[in-house]
């Protein structure tokens, strides 16, 4: 039996998986088997009741436009305890179509306007018969981490106030292809377009958010012998 539990809510995790989002889930768990952690997740879908207090950590993974109306309709209802859960600085990862729907809204590619959650303050605009598609590399000149992954959007993502990027543009489109920054930061959420998975390809990152979420849960333990596992550089 492991000493420390963690438990994710995939949030939507049988409509929203483009590109293996899935395999987020499968990076926190093997991380955390070696961090000594039982990392066990559940996914959280359409009329699944959302308790913030039920989770440490959760994953939230991208779409197409359909699965997206409908998931915004969804989301209204678990938006409440999204946001407590969000305040309360438990960590997220938040992928193209998740990323989009925790923000203002998002034009679709036919020009319809799905409702977000506001949670963050971004707001997601149509591109025109275009979409952004390729490898992708990105720098946090805060934390010195290097991401790289895979793009595929059509919406054009714009930060708002009390966000900053996950990274600044090395190498492909990011948010909008204008201001070189990519994904979203907001206190332990982490939004992005990568696909591929994210954290199975940025191993820096899993390690990141499984450290704040055992800090959270467990405030009187010592995490410096899980803060020294090493990682495989981002590939
Ligand atoms: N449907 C959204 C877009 O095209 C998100 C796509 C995705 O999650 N890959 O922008």
């Amino acid at each position: 039996m492991a000493q420390y539990e963690l438990r994710i809510a995939h949030l939507y995790g049988d409509l929203m998986n483009t590109y293996g989002d899935y395999g987020n889930i499968l990076a926190l768990k093997y991380y955390g088997q070696q961090m000594g952690v039982q990392v066990d997740s559940a996914v959280v879908s359409l009329d699944t009741d959302f308790k913030a207090a039920d989770y440490d950590l959760a994953v939230f993974g991208g779409g197409q436009d359909f699965e997206q109306s409908i998931v915004s309709k969804d989301l209204q209802k678990k938006k409440a305890e999204l946001i407590k859960f969000i305040e309360a600085g438990k960590p997220m990862v938040a992928i193209c179509g998740g990323f989009q729907m925790l923000g203002n809204y998002y034009i679709d590619a036919n020009g319809d306007k799905m409702p977000g959650i506001g949670a963050l303050n971004h707001h997601t605009e149509q591109q025109h018969d275009n979409r952004f598609i390729g490898n992708i590399s990105i720098k946090n000149g805060d934390n010195g981490d290097t991401y790289k992954g895979f793009e595929n959007h059509q919406g054009v993502t714009f930060l708002g106030a009390g966000e900053k990027p996950l990274g600044q543009i090395i190498s492909g489109y990011g948010n909008n292809g204008q201001d070189h920054t990519e994904g979203a930061i907001y206190k332990n959420v982490y939004c992005t377009y990568f696909h591929g998975p994210i954290l199975a390809r940025n191993g820096q990152l899993a390690k990141r958010m499984l450290l704040t979420a055992l800090h959270n849960k467990y405030p009187e333990q010592d995490f410096s012998k899980q803060a020294a596992l090493k990682v495989p550089e981002s590939y």
